[in-house]
């Protein structure tokens, strides 16, 4: 699956705020937010007024920046959240939030979804008893997800499990176990991105 390669701290600084895509680097002063909090290139530092159209547009790219997700993949999030039942934006928002590589955020695998979405990749979880390696996979209400034996031994997943996070009201388990269940769909008040996406809706209805 393909996946943005190029500078990450660049992407926050466009987006005007931090978007935490480098895990424990973001919490010090090394942060290149902090340090130059405005846009990158020549005129990132010139003022100027953004029309409906560019703060629509900024809303989207930050979302998919937060999820690590490219275009033509996040417009397929789009158009199949249409699809769904419910408030087209909430939809989103779940279908991303409900991706593994988010989960596996989620239940404190990794310092940042990048990180998350490596360990995946690297085929260290199992989802009701199979080893699934894609990033995307989009996980349902009910689904187990386990860290294989191997992967449990070693010191990173060791490490993981000595620092448990507080869980999102939709998933419980726990690391120490290095397994969790998806209990229910998050609701809107549990996705905690900085992002309206009511906004990302009217974009897309233009
Ligand atoms: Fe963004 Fe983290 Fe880079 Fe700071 S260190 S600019 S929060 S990715």
């Amino acid at each position: 699956m393909a996946r943005y390669t190029g500078a990450h701290c660049r992407q926050c600084r466009r987006e005007g705020m931090k978007l935490f895509l480098k895990g424990d680097r973001c919490y010090t002063d090394k942060c290149a937010f902090a340090r130059r909090g405005y846009a990158p290139g020549q005129h990132g530092q010139s003022k100027k007024k953004l029309s409906n159209y560019g703060i629509q547009l900024r809303e989207k790219q930050k979302a998919k920046r937060i999820y690590g997700v490219l275009e033509g993949q996040f417009r397929r999030y789009y158009e199949k959240a249409e699809t769904m039942r419910g408030i087209t934006g909430e939809n989103l928002l779940k279908l991303l939030e409900m991706r593994l590589d988010n989960v596996v955020f989620k239940l404190g695998y990794g310092a940042s979804r990048r990180e998350a979405r490596q360990l995946v990749n690297h085929g260290h979880f199992l989802v009701n008893g199979h080893r699934v390696d894609i990033a995307s996979y989009k996980l349902s209400v009910g689904d187990v997800i386990t860290v294989s034996e191997k992967s449990r031994a070693s010191e990173r997943f060791k490490v993981f499990a000595a620092n448990p996070k507080a869980l999102p009201k939709w998933l419980s388990g726990n690391v120490e176990n290095f397994e969790a269940k998806v209990i229910s769909e998050p609701a809107r008040e549990d996705i905690d991105v900085p992002v309206n996406e009511t906004l990302i809706v009217e974009l897309y209805s233009r």
